[in-house]
């Protein structure tokens, strides 16, 4: 099953609230980017950028969805766009190619 087929099945309307209200509470606590100092980053997120921007909010999986995460049941973490792309591009891409 590919990513765009678990986003837009079951629970991704419950992902979605999520996910936004996740970017309400970066902006109003200034969560920084879960992409810690360890990685280069640890940067707060300007949720007002557009969202293709590099430096945009993401809503992270903790667990990849492509590996075995729930869509809804985990806690999400703030991440920059490109912060979340390079975590994936280590983490899942593998996975990924696999199937
Ligand atoms: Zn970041």
């Amino acid at each position: 099953m590919s990513s765009q087929q678990i986003r837009n099945g079951k629970g991704h309307r419950a992902y979605k609230r999520k996910a936004a209200a996740l970017k309400r509470r970066t902006a109003r606590d200034n969560l920084s980017c879960g992409y810690g100092s360890d990685f280069g980053c640890g940067e707060p997120i300007d949720t007002t950028l557009h969202y293709q921007d590099p430096m945009a909010f993401t809503a992270d999986h903790p667990v990849a969805i492509t590996n075995g995460g729930d869509l809804v049941k985990q806690d999400l973490h703030p991440f920059h766009r490109k912060c979340n792309r390079q975590k994936s591009d280590a983490a899942v891409v593998e996975i990924w190619g696999a199937t």
